[in-house]
């Protein structure tokens, strides 16, 4: 048995088809002695991480409140490292004034708080919410944030904060900007509109990720090991990045054909891989639930190889969904096994490039 990604004799670690911070399904079965612990390690703090913390799926984990690790800490998908994740940001008007503010949705409800922030107008009259975090304390920090985002010194200030809290903050605008700063102490909470713009910003290593996922499970419904040259170009996408764009497309135009009353009423993923002509693809969904419709990608994984391994009708996939999010640690949901008549992939649509 060799490491699928560098070829050493392990040791091994078990590969979780979804990422651990998604929860933990009953029945879930786990790749063993495919890829070495070095390799798990490497990909877990780079393309798992930014899975699990920027995009769609790590906003649904926030407000789904969906637990990993029993040893992980909890994360807010609003704040980033410095060199870590972009954080994920919702824009709205702050109630009764004319400019935008960046909002927080509380877990497990509809309610947004706004941030602790600055809002700085620049001179062309545009405004830039900046989120305060705890590392922004001397003036010198805030001049390097302000300056990232904007030419020149603000025009007007607004700053969010919480009296009794955060005392230091309008100081610290008064004396890196010498702005008597209009304050609101503790804004309103929002009900969650449809006219929030919520801003995801991700980086490669989160399409990295989707082809992991894609990958390992094509590895856990078939017989392919994953160390055939047909996969040489995946394996190193996942591994060393390279053109997303031929591996892994965002897409909305897949039809889903599921009997009705097992699909909308709780949240889950669809992983499923097919054979098109000569090639594997895979198609996932994520966070497919009652109030949205799933962050959907195809994923190209690498030609076809011999013998046959894919069951007539040449597809299979699972829906793991989600029955306990909540539990540290625990059995997030269950899966059930999809057949052709419960997905149903579109007919004669050409393979991508
Ligand atoms: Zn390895």
């Amino acid at each position: 048995m060799k490491c699928i990604y560098c070829g050493s004799e392990g040791p091994f670690d078990s590969e979780h088809i979804l990422p651990r911070c998604l929860g933990t399904f009953e029945g879930e079965r786990h790749l063993e002695d495919t890829v070495c612990q070095c390799c798990n390690n490497r990909l877990g703090n780079t393309v798992d991480l930014h899975f699990c913390r920027s995009g769609p799926e790590a906003l649904f984990r926030s407000f789904l409140q969906i637990r990993g690790r029993k040893d992980h800490s909890r994360f807010s998908p609003y704040e980033s490292g410095p060199a870590g994740p972009p954080a994920a940001e919702i824009l709205l008007p702050y109630p009764g004034e004319d400019f935008p503010a960046l909002w927080v949705l509380e877990p497990g409800t509809h309610n947004l708080h706004p941030m602790r922030q600055i809002v700085l107008k620049d001179k062309s009259g545009a405004w830039h919410p900046i989120p305060v975090r705890d590392r922004l304390r001397t003036d010198a920090a805030l001049r390097a944030v302000v300056s990232a985002v904007m030419d020149g010194d603000p025009v007007q200030v607004h700053l969010l904060w919480e009296k009794g809290k955060d005392d230091w903050l309008p100081e610290l605008v008064h004396k890196t900007f010498g702005f008597k700063t209009i304050s609101a102490e503790k804004a309103e909470m929002e009900s969650f509109s449809a006219n929030a713009q919520i801003k995801l910003t991700v980086k490669p290593e989160y399409f990295r990720a989707i082809a992991k996922i894609a990958f390992n499970f094509l590895l856990q419904q078939t017989t392919i090991r994953g160390d055939e040259p047909e996969f040489a170009p995946i394996r190193d996408f996942i591994m060393n990045g390279g053109d997303i764009d031929r591996f892994v497309r965002q897409t909305s135009d897949v039809m889903i054909h599921i009997p009705p009353g097992m699909w909308f009423d709780r949240y889950g993923h669809v992983l499923s891989v097919a054979r098109i002509n000569r090639r594997v693809r895979a198609w996932v969904a994520f966070m497919v639930g009652p109030e949205f419709p799933g962050n959907k990608y195809h994923v190209e994984l690498g030609g076809y190889p011999s013998p046959l391994i894919l069951p007539r009708p040449q597809l299979c996939g699972n829906y793991y969904h989600y029955y306990e999010t909540r539990s540290p640690g625990g059995l997030a949901g269950g899966i059930d096994v999809l057949t052709s008549s419960r997905i149903i992939l579109p007919i004669g649509r050409p393979p991508l490039p």
